[in-house]
């Protein structure tokens, strides 16, 4: 079944993969045998996929999947209490199955919910504003083995949290407005206009769209591509989850904007897969759009101007954010960012010409269509046009979406979210930059402080170190393992910061963070690592207090317990006598 409805195409394999655990609940051995043979790949191919994604399971998992979102908002919100709850409710520990093999618990890292948290996703449907009365109804609904679709609708009901408006978020155009602008134009006139704009890619890495979709353009190929990136998983943003839910045409809209100034005829949406609660009102917009001549053939009445969209899930790996990691992933693979160059805009897809674009990016295209690249230009920054759509959350009355025009202070963001007594902001997610209230002057722009969207609110009751913890361990979790750096060298950072927070830090291992520090920017080979450890480094120059409380009062204190490691050799060689052990250290030696 599964086979029919993708088709015998391997790019199409982690949609396979991720229908048929729909189906099965996990992924058996001998569907995968089954799926490498009909798509003719080599077993460990499809192996290696499954391992990769976090949502994927090659082992049994309950019936009922729990995952506890762990972004350290959720946990400020009391996460941690309610799934000690629910397990003790339930009689499990996170990690385990239930012996009826009824219901599995687990954290995962954030589910893009921060305005709302505590969330945490069952069979990858989202449920927030947890407490300890959800917590309660969702242990009885277990309990019952009521089917999902049976629980009540709105404990999968969200809000939007929209507190302030500015040119995006206040658009009225209707399906096709900006379209009919851009056709009636020409496809010259229009890549003129985004010339005009100086719009920059809102995903993080601020590139000039219009230099991307040019490259594209003139990439000698017949077919290209356009693919747009729903794959937030920054921890604290969620603005793109606003506007999939909100303003879905605005989005759409923006991909065929795209096509129509590269030439492309087929369009991706890589939605995440936490994010799956979004699809079915996503895909009914595609519908409509279609029945409206506005995705298909002839759009708009051109001739040869065909263009479709096609939703592929992500499932569960932060990494694929990264485009050539995104785009790995939709030709079904692991997620594992490409040496560049080249470049996506001449391979990309199935190694076509591609123009991989942030789900804000696009919908703001939008804007541009309806009222020229010189307005769009006349907000903002000298080097950061337009507005910005900012996702507050943490220690403030007021969590939700805002718009502001770049330029706008920390401080100002601060004021319009009813923050008081804040200790520090993180902007831009894990990767992004911690600042203290010394920098609340400072404007959000790609010329001062950069971010996709992430704006976390710590006031001075939180520990930064605590912060910062939970950021590496969420670095070392996703790191995809491709490159040695990263793999070992976030490990080596999260132990190091867990040794600080059991207590047993010495200043010797500071330094190692710094070494750390060094290793990682040289020799990752994507962004992950070489941000990793961005929040320690600022939170040491910034907060150092809240490190230097976790010291002991010795010089060095090793992280790696080499005795313990020999404990295996002791046993092969059947010698584990006193001289096979290391000497004990006298504590005030070490
Ligand atoms: Fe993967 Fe990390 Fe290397 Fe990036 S830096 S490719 S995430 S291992």
């Amino acid at each position: 079944e599964t086979l029919t409805r993708f088709g015998r195409r391997p790019e199409y394999l982690l949609q396979m993969l991720i229908a048929l655990q729909e189906h099965e609940n996990w992924l058996p051995p001998e569907a995968l045998t089954t799926l490498a043979a009909a798509l003719d790949l080599p077993r460990a191919r499809v192996e290696g996929v499954v391992g990769f994604y976090s949502f994927l399971h090659a082992e049994p998992v309950g019936q009922y999947r729990l995952l506890f979102s762990d972004n350290i908002i959720d946990r400020m919100c009391g996460s941690e209490a309610l799934m000690a709850r629910l397990c003790h409710s339930l009689w499990l520990a996170p990690g385990q199955v239930s012996e009826d093999g009824l219901v599995s618990v687990d954290v995962t890292s954030c589910t893009g919910l921060g305005d709302q948290g505590p969330a945490m996703l069952v069979n990858g449907r989202a449920i927030a504003a947890l407490n300890e009365d959800r917590i309660d109804i969702i242990c009885e609904l277990i309990r019952q083995k009521l089917a999902l679709d049976a629980w009540p609708v709105e404990l999968f009901q969200f809000e939007k949290n929209i507190h302030q408006r500015d040119a995006l978020l206040s658009c009225t155009a209707l399906p096709g407005d900006a379209l009919r602008a851009a056709i009636a134009v020409g496809r010259d006139a229009w890549l003129s206009q985004m010339q005009a704009s100086r719009l920059r890619g809102r995903g993080g890495a601020g590139f000039t769209t219009a230099v991307k979709w040019l490259a594209c353009r003139n990439a000698p190929a017949t077919e290209k591509i356009v693919v747009c990136n729903a794959d937030e998983g920054e921890p604290g943003t969620f603005k793109d989850r606003v506007l999939l839910d909100a303003h879905a045409d605005l989005v759409f809209e923006g991909m065929t904007l795209a096509a129509w100034a590269v030439g492309a005829r087929r369009g991706f949406l890589y939605l995440r897969g936490e994010y799956l609660n979004l699809r079915p009102a996503l895909e009914a917009t595609l519908a409509r759009r279609r029945a409206e001549g506005w995705l298909g053939a002839s759009i708009g009445g051109v001739a040869g101007f065909d263009f479709d969209i096609e939703i592929h899930l992500g499932a569960g790996a932060y990494v694929c954010g990264e485009e050539t990691a995104l785009l790995e992933s939709l030709e079904g693979k692991r997620g594992t960012p490409r040496i560049r160059p080249p470049f996506p805009v001449t391979h990309g897809y199935l190694g076509l010409p591609t123009v991989v674009n942030n789900v804000e990016t696009l919908a703001k295209c939008c804007l541009i269509a309806l009222h020229g690249g010189a307005a769009f230009a006349a907000t903002g920054t000298a080097q950061s046009a337009g507005t910005k759509l900012l996702s507050v959350s943490g220690d403030c009355a007021r969590p939700g979406i805002y718009e502001f025009p770049f330029g706008v202070t920390v401080r100002q963001v601060l004021d319009a979210c009813g923050a008081s007594d804040t200790l520090a902001v993180q902007v831009g997610g894990a990767a992004g930059i911690t600042l203290a209230p010394y920098e609340f002057g400072r404007r959000v722009a790609f010329e001062d402080v950069p971010t996709a969207g992430a704006f976390m609110v710590f006031n001075d009751t939180r520990d930064m170190f605590e912060v910062a913890h939970n950021f590496v361990r969420f670095f070392a979790h996703e790191s995809c393992g491709f490159c040695t750096p990263c793999r070992v060298g976030t490990s080596l950072l999260a132990g190091t910061l867990d040794k600080l927070a059991e207590g047993k830090g010495s200043p010797a291992d500071l330094l190692e963070i710094e070494d750390l520090d060094r290793l990682l920017k040289q020799a990752s080979h994507c962004g992950l690592g070489s941000a990793a450890p961005n929040p320690v480094i600022d939170g040491l120059q910034k907060f150092r207090p809240a490190y230097e409380r976790h010291l002991m009062h010795a010089d060095f204190s090793p992280a790696f317990d080499l005795d313990g490691a020999l404990r295996r050799a002791r046993q092969i060689t059947g010698r584990d006598d006193a001289g096979a052990h290391l000497p004990q250290q006298p504590e005030a030696s070490r």
